[in-house]
């Protein structure tokens, strides 16, 4: 039984716990039972856009989405969407991934997209009939997005995008994609962000990636792909802007999914030393294995405080929370990997097995440390605003 003793913290409202409670046993009726679905990139992709339905059909979606465009709040609660991922991502990897995306492709939109745009398209996030995705990286730009090279250069009422985007979730199964784009001078000021459907002509799925997880993932080539300029969000020169908020946001709910593994892996690990007899007794009576578990526990307590204190900044007090959520997202997903890797450990040869809870885990935590801004460039980011802050220049929350 998992520990849901945290739920009593100051962070939530009886509002989190209920939704706690549903989401918990919703999946488990209608995630866990499909958790081991999808092997090859076909199956995959269908797995996905299936959780995605499912999803849907939970009502859990209207959460990726605020009130006005058929969401369930007025504006992102973001300890609902650290509670929905981290049970998600319990039970498995992949649904939890196919809710992350529909928050990550739909809360540009959400946060700077036109009226027109958002009553266009944010219902159908809810509905499952868009797909989101957020297409940032690129080849030669990866932690130093400010130096991304995909122009896009305004012809009469449009605009024409050339280049190349990479490693982007959801790609090749996506009904639309948000670009970031060159469209001004070199740095990040000279940013901007598109929305482009996936069936725009001079749009293409370069290559799809396989990686250790599998889950929907391409290098995506813009050649001449011609987009109205109705699709810019923002005004001009916002991209940077677009992306650092979209993702100061994000990012704890990223901590949070990595929150889920590691629970899920701590409690996989108390099931197996508890029967696990070596020498005449149970494993668990091993000091040593008391020590890891210690180690185990202290690392996911400290890693839930810090991703709902950041979830609880964002909604309660306000504003960018980019120290907050970039200590979140650094300390959740580097403690989760030391805490899967663990759990492998205290499962012997039965932790790697191919397919095994803990094997499946230990590659499914892998690319949290990764993507949407490496450990290194969080460190980066926390002592960019704790020096800020202790110069005087920050405003107590953090900006970037
Ligand atoms: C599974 C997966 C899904 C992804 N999904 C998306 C997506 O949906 N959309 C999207 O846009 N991107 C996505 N990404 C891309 C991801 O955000 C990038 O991989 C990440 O930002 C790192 O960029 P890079 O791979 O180019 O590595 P690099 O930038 O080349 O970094 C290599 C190493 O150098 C380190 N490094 C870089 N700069 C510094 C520095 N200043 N000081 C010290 N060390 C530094 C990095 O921390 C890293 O360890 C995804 C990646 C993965 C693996």
């Amino acid at each position: 039984m998992p520990d849901r003793s945290f739920l009593r913290w100051p962070f939530f409202e009886d509002s989190h716990r209920d939704l706690a409670e549903r989401i918990e046993s919703w999946t488990a009726r209608e995630i866990a039972p499909h958790a081991a679905e999808g092997h090859g990139r076909d199956e995959v992709d269908r797995a996905a856009l299936g959780f995605v339905k499912a999803l849907a059909g939970g009502g859990w979606l209207g959460h990726c989405v605020p009130a006005p465009w058929g969401g369930k709040n007025e504006d992102y609660d973001v300890r609902s969407l650290c509670l929905i991922r981290e049970t998600l991502a319990r039970a498995s990897g992949l649904a939890e991934f196919a809710f992350a995306m529909q928050l990550l492709g739909g809360a540009p939109i959400a946060l700077f997209g036109s009226g027109a745009l958002k009553k266009e398209i944010l219902p159908g996030f809810v509905s499952g009939e868009r797909i989101g995705a957020f297409a940032l990286s690129e080849p030669g730009a990866g932690s130093n997005p400010g130096e991304l090279i995909t122009t896009a250069r305004r012809d009469g009422g449009d605009y024409i995008i050339d280049g190349e985007k990479t490693w982007v979730s959801n790609g090749g199964i996506a009904t639309q994609y948000v670009v970031f784009v060159r469209t001004g001078d070199p740095g990040p000021r000279g940013l901007s962000a598109l929305v482009v459907d996936a069936d725009a002509t001079g749009l293409s799925v370069a290559e799809r990636i396989d990686v250790v997880a599998p889950h929907p993932l391409a290098r995506l080539r813009f050649e001449g792909c011609r987009v109205a300029a109705d699709r810019l969000l923002g005004s001009e020169g916002d991209g940077f802007r677009i992306a650092m908020t979209t993702l100061d946001m994000a990012r704890p709910t990223v901590g949070a999914a990595a929150l889920g593994f590691a629970r899920r892996a701590l409690d996989e690990t108390l099931a197996r030393v508890s029967t696990r007899q070596i020498g005449g007794q149970p494993l668990a009576d091993y000091q040593m294995t008391k020590a890891k578990i210690a180690d185990m526990a202290v690392a996911v307590d400290t890693s839930a405080l810090l991703v709902y204190r950041a979830a609880w900044t964002r909604d309660v007090l306000g504003g960018r929370t980019s120290l907050e959520s970039s200590q979140a997202k650094l300390f959740a997903t580097e403690a989760a990997q030391e805490v899967v890797d663990q759990a492998v450990q205290l499962h012997g040869g039965e932790g790697v097995v191919a397919g095994s809870a803990v094997e499946t885990l230990y590659r499914e935590v892998r690319a949290l440390r990764i993507y949407e801004g490496t450990s290194e460039i969080q460190k980066l980011v926390i002592a960019r605003e704790t020096m800020k802050n202790f110069s005087g220049q920050g405003n107590g929350a953090s900006s970037t």
